[in-house]
């Protein structure tokens, strides 16, 4: 069978050849070649005005009936616009479904356009943020969620973690948003209702902090009679004074537990950043390295090394328990003879402030877990030493109010190291007349 071309050129030169054989007798073959010529055209010509005519009156209708090669392109063309209306409906099936999933979902969805304004929302996006379809679409998101720490979140375009705050129409809902960043910068936002959540976790903090808060006065009462029954020292029978004594360190461990406790609750409950201001870490870990020298007595070194002339803005309570926990964990956990080092150096474009030891370390499948409330690598080492397993939360916890985290490096009997790595918006330079600039001070057990 012919192919559809080739027939054409066979029909254009079969009617050029009739035309100029009919002309010849009458010596007029160039005519009859001209008239074969425009007999061809004028059939193409008829078939483009069919094409025409059918492509803008009615192009769903069955394409005109038409031989070789223009019944063929009709053919294709027909298949090909079949085609393309069948994917149209496919992508508005699929269109209608997401929307009416998301729809039937109880948490807001909100379709972003690369600038940060809304291109589609549900309908829980009108209750739970005040979206109107009416006035809002075209708007930029930070008008209508105008809360400063929704508007920084969004800016940073950092979405790791979601944002928590109260529902922009209503104070006593609490939501949760969640930013994504898809195709060509275009950001969807999801928000989640977790009032519920909300309220079990302040019910949490709350009964912690009233259970230790109510332990507290009994607990003095019982230390401060157990106290003065220890003074009398001789006058007590052995069995009653070897009884007295546990009650009186089983007294202390409750009071550092509850006081433990309270500080997490406080940490936890108290919004951060009233009390922060510029520090000299210097004097900080200086002091602090007195106090774990007295609790580590002639059983081990400590030093201060100071690389960093930059202050830290925080809240020095807060910085003091945190390192003090740490230095204190050193000197409790690295063993006799050990020599450890609180320094203040520069980390990245931040600082860090770093507890070593040279101590009997931690095997590393402990260190993910360490910072869990109540974790302990040794329950009963802990125990002895007077831990209460909160040691390394607080340090979290405080560290997570200054913008700052925890690294942990061990090995067995290799020591360990504790950082506390801050950002460079946490420093500001050290005073002019600073006479704790960059320094390294050797503070053993003799100051
Ligand atoms: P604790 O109150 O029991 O000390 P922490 O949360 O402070 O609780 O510490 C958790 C565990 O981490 C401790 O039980 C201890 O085993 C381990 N640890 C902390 N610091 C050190 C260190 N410098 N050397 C070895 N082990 C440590």
């Amino acid at each position: 069978m012919r192919r559809p071309w080739s027939r054409e050129l066979w029909r254009l030169t079969w009617l050029a050849g009739l035309g100029a054989l009919l002309g010849w007798p009458f010596g007029a073959t160039a005519l009859g070649l001209a008239a074969g010529l425009a007999l061809c055209l004028a059939y193409h010509l008829r078939q483009l005005r069919a094409l025409h005519h059918w492509l803008t009156r009615n192009p769903q209708a069955e394409p005109p009936a038409a031989g070789g090669l223009w019944g063929e392109l009709f053919d294709r063309l027909y298949r090909y616009q079949k085609g393309q209306r069948h994917t149209q409906q496919r992508l508005r099936d699929t269109l209608r479904r997401i929307q009416e999933s998301s729809e039937a979902m109880r948490d807001s969805v909100v379709m972003l356009d690369s600038h940060g304004d809304l291109e589609w929302w549900n309908s829980a996006a009108e209750r739970m943020l005040g979206l109107r379809a009416t006035h809002d679409r075209g708007q930029h998101i930070t008008n209508l969620i105008r809360d400063p720490r929704f508007v920084a979140y969004f800016n940073a375009r950092d979405y790791r973690e979601p944002l928590t705050l109260p529902s922009p129409i209503d104070e006593r809902q609490v939501l949760q948003f969640q930013l994504t960043l898809y195709g060509d910068d275009e950001r969807l936002l999801m928000a989640r209702d977790i009032t519920r959540l909300h309220r079990l976790e302040e019910m949490r903090r709350d009964f912690v902090a009233n259970v230790s808060h109510e332990l507290r006065t009994p607990l003095t009462v019982l230390a401060g009679y157990l106290e003065t029954f220890g003074d009398l020292g001789e006058a007590l029978p052995s069995r009653l004074a070897r009884g007295l004594a546990q009650m009186q360190s089983q007294t202390t461990r409750m009071q550092n537990l509850v006081n433990d406790l309270l500080l997490l609750s406080r940490l936890e409950i108290d919004r951060s950043g009233d009390d922060h201001a510029p520090l000299d870490v210097a004097p900080l870990l200086e002091s602090i390295r007195r106090d774990a020298q007295a609790l580590a007595g002639e059983r081990q070194t400590l030093d201060v090394a100071i690389d960093e002339p930059r202050r830290l803005v925080g809240s020095e309570s807060e910085l003091r328990s945190a390192i003090s926990n740490l230095a204190f964990n050193a000197v409790r956990y690295a063993g006799d003879g050990c020599h450890i080092v609180l320094r203040w150096k520069p980390h990245g474009d931040g600082a860090c402030v770093e507890v070593e030891d040279d101590g009997e370390g931690i095997d590393p499948v402990h260190i993910p877990r360490l910072t869990e409330r109540f974790y302990r690598v040794d329950k009963g080492r802990s125990t002895a030493t007077g831990g209460t397993g909160l040691g390394l939360a607080i340090v979290k916890h405080v560290l997570l109010r200054h913008d700052a985290r925890l690294e942990i490096d061990s090995l067995p009997d290799r020591g360990a190291r504790f950082r506390c790595v801050f950002p460079a918006r946490r420093l500001r330079p050290g005073a002019v007349n600073d006479s704790h600039a960059p320094r390294a001070s050797r503070a053993g057990g003799q100051r």
